[in-house]
């Protein structure tokens, strides 16, 4: 496909099979993308082919479609790490997705390094993925968890968050991109004043890779985690970067197959990177089609990819405003925002407006998002989210705006 300086809804949408089908009658409008975005045929042909023609073990065969399989593989972490700025493939962990990527931090580094009265510093709005695993490794090791304070509009006060780095500080663990929220943490700034406190950062970019061109080396994160099905890859692979020399130091978290260099009966030794950190036979047709949608992305152009999605949340921002009864929450407009937006509306709980929705073809979440803390600070206990992707039109919010109001006068009408 050759680079557009702009996004091609229409274009696009014809990659994408799933899109043309009906539901409930209507056409599908798919506003879920920030649960898991859409595949696009190239990135199934890619999954097709590796069944079809030459499923195979990678490292260990030597026949020819084990090569195959193996150069393939290996081809896609080399296109992994260009596609977020790593300086190599050995900083690319294939995992299943962002979770089991922060899990494999907590309980490598996290529980080598960390001493009673450490502390890691976490903020309000992280999902249960990048909080949960930091409570776990706080409990095992005596370490603190401390949270930084929110704005009002859900971004950072970065005041707080200096003055809770501090020298007990050993780790920062942060979204880059909120998914209830949209906010955008300012992670190169974080990183820098982390590392002059001697602290690590990680950083849970499962909203950000996919739409933002996001580059490590540039960020000078220690750790980043994203999962593929967040950016038209299959479920079922994720990446785990981390600098090498860190990865070097860390111990494996998985042990058996694959990652050994020699074993006797008592002990073995480890394969270099990244291999160390992959136990068992990988997701190879996972990781295979992964690369393919990173290619997708990149030539439609990253940075057009994100600007797409920032229209159309700034559009549903303003647009959302007309609707009588409609609060919505994060950075309002002006401030950059993922491409997302999360709202209440009076006198209708966000499960019925999912399901009011729904009856005119319209995905979109309801709930708490995996983040019941930030739910909690926003004082509801589930808001509704629509999030966008480069297959979504304007004219697709148009009929997200008509359908909230429909909501709004049959609840009006039946709440009296
Ligand atoms: N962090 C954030 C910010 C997310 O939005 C999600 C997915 N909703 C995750 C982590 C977890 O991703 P996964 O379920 O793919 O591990």
């Amino acid at each position: 496909m050759p680079k557009t300086s702009e996004i091609d809804v229409a274009s696009i949408r014809a990659d994408f099979p799933i899109l043309a089908q009906k539901v409930h009658g209507r056409p599908l409008v798919y506003f879920d993308n920030a649960a898991t975005t859409q595949k696009p045929r190239v990135v199934i042909e890619a999954l097709r082919e590796y069944y079809e023609e030459y499923n195979s073990n990678v490292h260990r065969g030597l026949h020819a479609l084990a090569e195959k399989a193996t150069e393939r593989y290996e081809a896609a972490r080399e296109v992994v790490a260009r596609f977020i700025g790593a300086p190599g493939p050995g900083s690319i962990i294939f995992v299943r997705n962002t979770t089991e990527a922060i899990n494999l931090v907590a309980y490598t580094w996290a529980r080598k390094t960390l001493r009673p009265g450490d502390e890691i510093l976490l903020t309000p709005m992280e999902h249960h993925s990048n909080l949960v695993p930091w409570q776990l490794a706080a409990r095992a090791t005596g370490a603190r968890l401390r949270f930084v304070d929110l704005l009002p509009d859900g971004q950072i006060d970065w005041n707080s968050f200096l003055r809770l780095l501090g020298p007990r500080t050993r780790l920062v663990a942060v979204t880059h991109i909120s998914n209830v929220l949209g906010t955008i943490n300012p992670i190169r700034a974080m990183a820098q004043v982390s590392h002059q406190q001697g602290a690590a950062i990680l950083v849970d970019a499962a909203q950000s890779v996919p739409h933002l061109p996001v580059n490590v080396s540039e960020l000078d994160c220690d750790f980043l985690a994203f999962s593929g099905h967040k950016m038209l890859g299959p479920t079922g692979i994720g990446v785990l970067y981390a600098k090498e020399e860190i990865l070097e130091s860390m111990e494996p978290f998985l042990s058996g197959g694959e990652m050994i260099g020699e074993v006797t009966l008592e002990s073995a030794t480890w394969r270099e990177l990244p291999w160390k950190f992959e136990a068992g036979t990988p997701n190879i047709a996972g990781a295979i089609a992964l690369a393919r949608a990173c290619q997708y992305l990149e030539d439609l152009g990253r940075e057009n990819v994100w600007q797409h999605g920032l229209r159309l949340a700034t559009y549903a921002l303003k647009r959302l405003q007309e609707v009588e009864g409609v609060h919505v929450y994060g950075p309002g407009p002006g401030t950059p925002r993922g491409a997302l937006v999360s709202f209440t509306m009076e006198g209708i709980h966000p499960h019925d407006i999912s399901t009011v929705l729904d009856q005119d073809g319209i995905a979109i979440r309801a709930g708490h998002h995996c983040a019941e803390p930030l739910h909690r600070w926003l004082g509801v206990p589930a808001t509704a989210r629509a999030s966008f992707y480069l297959y979504n039109s304007e004219a697709e919010v148009d009929q997200l705006i008509a359908s909230l109001q429909r909501a709004r006068e049959y609840f009006g009408h039946v709440l009296g």
